[in-house]
């Protein structure tokens, strides 16, 4: 039924693995071939893609998958604490399926919910607040088979937790205003470029050139077509604004759509949504349904002949990397989500080759609001070269963390005051690619001329521990890493590796030296942003916070990463050895001494 409604069409190869392991809980070699000979594709194209997503199943792993989110903040809160009770209760080991097949419990990389951790997903959706007695809870839940519809439903709730608006989320917006301000295509570009719109999702092109090179370029072949296309892939860790704004915003970012549309000439929009926001796909629906029938979507909008457009949601599945643009649309084709060659950009060759213009959730909200309102008004907001306002993702040690809009050029200082942060040793800005700043830095302002981000904003008070912040980071890089280069692949790890050395106590400045060599190498040679911003946050803790590795760096010389003694661990517990002659370091002594 599921190949029957999307039919063989080969780029909606990620929408049908996934409606089927909906309803068969993994995709099992017999339905990927079934996939191929219905979609058309080389068996091993789709197998491919199956094994790229980290949500994507090619063995069982039961009828409820529990995920907790292991960001650094939910780590914060006790996630391994309670992950751990859940396992001891389950009778599991993390990552392995009950004997039974019946449960799975893992970590996945942060989901988007740090307000509100220790979080988790079960069959992706989200409990958030997670506690003790939740856990018990849900254990009973599981061993007794209760579907997923019959759970409390308290236990889902995702709050917005917004703490403060300004000119978007405070603004005065009705459904179709944008679009009924609309004078020509030209007119709003220019007006667009005007207000000096950057893009939100961090690296802050000016938005109206974007859509002003891709409104120039020609698509190509029998089907030439320009395309919009809504990057809401939020995964960089901490940030959650994207998630907000499409659980409560969706029409202002729609709106933003279609006037990015009516701007280059397309007729489609996509959002790409992150597959930890699954549970969002329903009511996102139910908005594109609510603006067709007000006819601001579809067939001649607002009764303009000509003026075509509508949008459709396609859904990720668990691959940070997809955030990058590029792997984003080779995603959105069914293909695994590795980062193109650039050039061409998106904007001339972008989905299926044709010109596309990619911006970000916040941004195409924003760019509703200027179609409404005018250039000047944005203009007037921000700084010089830093027009309108920024959500943050406030995450982390503070009272009220949430969603907090400003004006961009807010002092970090500010920041920390209004959330309630006491005692700040580090804010991570712009999350695990971004920047580590200390207190000496808090007179600092958020803006593309001082400190750019996306959103995210994780606090860290001066019991946390920095060396351990920046471990977790280079942990999730590993994890995220799309392995297309080998820069990346193998330095992502090394430099994990050389943490968790470090951690063991085994590490000492050679191992220091070794960490430089491996971020300078990620930095100059990795293929994409991920891997050329993978080392950040261990190269700024290393320079702000570098007691915090001092005081584990207990070798004054080289020493082996690998234990011998550890590696055998294992064999001591299949043959239930365990007397010091078991030991590679006591026999290794004692041979020596003899
Ligand atoms: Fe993939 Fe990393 Fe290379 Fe980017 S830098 S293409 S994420 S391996």
């Amino acid at each position: 039924a599921v190949l029957a409604r999307h039919g063989a069409d080969g780029t909606r190869l990620m929408q049908i693995l996934r409606e089927i392991q909906e309803e068969t809980e993994w995709l099992s070699p017999d339905i990927l071939t079934r996939v191929a000979e219905g979609t058309r594709l080389p068996r091993g194209q789709v197998e491919g893609v199956a094994g790229f997503y980290h949500f994507f199943h090619t063995e069982p792993l039961g009828r409820y998958r529990v995920l907790w989110s292991d960001n650094i903040t939910d780590r914060m809160a006790g996630n391994a604490d309670l992950m751990a009770r859940m396992c001891k209760k389950l009778w599991l080991k993390p990552g392995r399926v009950s004997e039974d097949g019946l449960v799975s419990v893992d970590t996945t990389s942060c989901t988007g919910l740090c307000d509100q951790g220790p979080a988790l997903l079960v069959n992706y959706r989200p409990i958030t607040r997670m506690t003790a007695q939740r856990v018990d809870q849900i254990v009973e839940l599981i061993r007794h088979k209760t579907p997923l519809a019959e759970w409390p439903a308290e236990f889902f709730k995702v709050e917005d937790n917004i703490r403060r608006k300004d000119a978007l989320l405070g603004a005065d917006f009705a459904p179709g205003d944008a679009l009924k301000a609309l004078k020509s295509p030209q007119e709003v570009l220019d007006s667009v470029k005007e207000s000096g719109l950057r893009g939100r999702g961090g690296a802050g092109f000016s938005t109206g050139q974007k859509w002003d090179f891709c409104r120039a370029a020609v698509g190509t072949g029998p089907h030439a077509a320009h395309y919009v296309v809504c990057n809401a892939d939020e995964g960089e860790p901490g940030t959650f604004k994207d998630r907000v704004l499409l659980a409560s915003y969706a029409g202002l970012v729609f709106e933003g759509m279609t006037v990015s549309g009516y701007v280059i000439g397309a007729r489609k929009g996509i959002v790409y949504l992150r597959g930890e926001y699954r549970y969002l796909l329903e009511p996102l629906n139910a908005v594109l349904e609510k603006r067709r029938a007000a006819k601001l979507l579809g067939k001649s909008i607002l009764g303009r002949t000509g003026f075509d457009f509508d949008i459709e949601v396609h859904l990720g599945a668990g691959a940070y990397v997809c955030g990058e643009e590029t792997a984003l649309l080779e995603s959105l084709e069914g293909k695994r989500g590795v980062p193109r060659k650039r050039p061409p950009f998106p904007v001339t060759a972008g989905y299926l080759g044709q010109p596309t213009a990619v911006n970000n959730v916040e941004t195409l909200a924003s760019a509703a609001l200027i179609a409404a309102k005018g250039a000047a008004w944005y203009k007037s907001i921000g700084t010089p070269k830093s027009a309108g306002t920024k959500i943050l993702s406030i995450s982390g040690d503070c009272e009220r963390p949430g969603i907090y809009e400003y004006p961009y050029g807010v002092k970090v200082s500010q920041v920390l005051a209004d959330c309630g942060a006491r005692d700040t040793q580090a804010c991570q800005i712009a999350g695990a690619s971004g920047l580590c700043v200390a207190p000496n830095e808090f007179g600092r302002r958020i803006a593309f001329e001082d400190i750019p981000t996306g959103g995210s904003f994780m606090i860290f008070d001066n019991t946390r521990d920095m060396f351990q912040v920046a471990r977790n980071f280079a942990h999730f890089f590993v994890h995220e890493s799309c392995g297309f280069c080998t820069p990346c692949r193998v330095g992502t790890t090394l430099l994990a590796n050389a943490m968790d050395k470090i951690d063991e106590g085994h590490g000492g400045e050679y191992d220091i030296n070794d960490i430089w060599r491996v971020i300078r190498t990620l930095k100059t040679a990795s293929h994409c942003g991920l891997g050329q911003t993978a080392g950040n946050a261990v190269a700024d803790t290393l320079q702000k916070f570098r007691p915090s590795y001092e005081l584990r760096l207990n070798v004054r010389d080289f020493e082996p990463a690998f234990d011998l003694d550890k590696a055998l661990s294992k064999m001591r517990e299949v043959t239930g050895r365990d007397d010091p002659g078991a030991h590679f370091h006591i026999a290794h002594r004692k041979s020596r001494a003899g």
